[in-house]
């Protein structure tokens, strides 16, 4: 799917009309998306106020060795925990690639705390997402501790936002509210939080554990556990090589595997089987394979992704999510019928995200101010529907609207035209699509060998522009 031209276009009449015009802007979130929306804003000469739920900015990146209450996320009153980071994350894509296009994740100077591998572990890109908030002086903007539990229009076409102080506890914890009147809402709330289950004929009658992969952190609770693993992402992969030291036997699932192919032995290793999905579940603890097997599971592991979800958002049904599809939103940002005064930043998957979320919010700090001008409504949607008649007609599933990865760069380099931005660097892409050879050869060893030396040459002479 190729992206169409974004239509937005330089104001010609914008200096006659007072622009750029100032507005008084709420950011939901302090994750990468909501601290890169915060900066933009701000360059754009926005009154910003980012607020945040946690303690500190870095959204997913805060690690957090705890676990929700109702391990498969589905109670609605469970204590909740922001980040599904397991302990031994380590990113999977290079660092170079990975950053901002104007702060690089590059290794900053050493001392213990840092990690200055390519792929580095998960508390490197906290680090590097604090020094970015602490450069750009970020931090004043945010209120920590403060969730946003209501946003929605009044009268006069602005926003009341609702928060309240938020002591680290479940449903019961939260204490004095507070309103506030704002011109606009940037949605950056993350979308790696609400977990997605697969559905298993007769899962309730079989009597073991379920765990979703949001609750997943260290691998010792596996021992001696035959454990039923479904999914085939970056997460699952690297969640069975960490609990297969620790497991008896680790079954993996995969759509893609044949139903009729028998199970197999994932090479290299002797207690990781392979299979197709599950016929059923039964309620003396065997778990019943498509391809004719079936095991007594102890555990099943539901590395089975996300929901988007807004529970704050009180729009009346212009927006909403159907099958994982935020919509209708023109370019993935703007609810045409809301525009510009309501946008969402991050919310493309299979992508790397911060420079996306960069472009993204720059879009929408000119926009705001007036610098740039959006299509009229009717154009929008019809953008949209002419983008959801495309994947129809790809025969791709409404959960893959969001789904960037064959067009991201194209989509960014649009952007950064309307922006006046450089397009996105010919070494990025390339590097990007190297890793993704090397993982699909070498899914063990990808982030520690590699043959792409060239390519981080060129990123660090770009970066040197950067890097003082
Ligand atoms: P988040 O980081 O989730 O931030 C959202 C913030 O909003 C949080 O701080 C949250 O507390 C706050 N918030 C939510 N609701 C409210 C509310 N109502 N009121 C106030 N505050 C609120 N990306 C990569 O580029 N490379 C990787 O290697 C990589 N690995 C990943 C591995 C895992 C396991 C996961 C889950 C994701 C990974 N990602 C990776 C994607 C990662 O999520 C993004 O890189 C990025 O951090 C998302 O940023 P965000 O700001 O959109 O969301």
């Amino acid at each position: 799917l190729s992206l169409s031209v974004c239509a937005a276009a330089p104001t010609d009449d914008s200096v006659a009309m007072g622009y750029p015009r100032p507005c008084e802007v709420a950011v939901i979130g302090a994750g990468a998306a909501g601290l890169v929306a915060g900066r933009e804003l701000l360059r754009e000469g926005h009154k910003v106020v980012v607020f945040e739920k946690g303690e500190s900015v870095g959204g997913t990146w805060v690690y957090s060795p705890s676990v929700e209450s109702d391990q498969l996320g589905l109670d609605p009153c469970r204590k909740i925990v922001h980040s599904s980071l397991y302990q031994s994350l380590r990113v999977n894509i290079p660092r170079e690639c990975m950053g901002f296009f104007d702060y690089p994740f590059v290794p900053r100077p050493s001392n213990k705390e840092r990690d200055s591998r390519r792929f580095p572990q998960h508390r490197e890109v906290l680090l590097y997402l604090q020094d970015f908030a602490r450069e750009f002086e970020l931090k004043g903007l945010v209120r920590f501790g403060t969730e946003v539990f209501d946003v929605h229009l009044l009268d006069e076409g602005r926003w009341m936002v609702r928060s309240r102080k938020v002591r680290m506890g479940g449903c019961d914890d939260a204490v004095a509210d507070e309103s506030e009147v704002f011109d606009a809402i940037v949605v950056c709330n993350g979308h790696f939080t609400e977990p997605r289950i697969a559905e298993i004929p007769g899962i309730e009658v079989w009597p073991g554990k379920q765990i979703h992969s949001h609750n997943y952190r260290v691998p010792e609770p596996f021992q001696d556990q035959v454990v039923v693993l479904i999914g085939s992402s970056v997460s699952a992969f690297d969640i069975s090589r960490d609990i297969c030291a620790f497991a008896k036997e680790v079954h993996l699932l995969s759509r893609s595997a044949p139903d009729k192919q028998l199970m197999s032995k994932q090479p290299g290793y002797d207690n990781v089987w392979l299979h197709s999905m599950i016929e059923r579940a039964h309620a003396d603890g065997t778990v019943a394979f498509r391809d004719g097997s079936s095991v007594r599971a102890d555990i099943i592991l539901h590395c089975t992704g996300y929901k988007y979800d807004f529970p704050f958002l009180k729009v009346n049904d212009i927006v909403t999510v159907d099958d994982n599809c935020v919509g209708p939103l023109y370019k993935h940002i703007f609810p045409p019928l809301l525009a510009p005064w309501l946008s969402f930043i991050g919310l493309p998957w299979r992508v790397i995200l911060f420079p996306l979320c960069e472009m993204q919010s720059k879009w929408v700090a000119c926009v705001l101010s007036g610098r740039l001008a959006l299509p009229s409504q009717e154009e929008m949607m019809m953008d949209v529907e002419d983008f959801h008649s495309k994947l129809d007609a790809a025969g791709l599933p409404k959960h893959y609207t969001h789904n960037m990865s064959d067009y991201q760069f194209d989509y960014v380099d649009k952007l950064a035209t309307v922006c006046g931005h450089p397009a996105v660097e010919e070494w990025r892409k390339q590097m990007l699509d190297m890793t993704m050879k090397n993982k699909g050869s070498h899914p063990d060893s990808y982030r520690d060998e590699w043959d792409d030396h060239s390519l981080v040459l060129q990123a660090y002479e770009d970066f040197h522009r950067y890097c003082k």
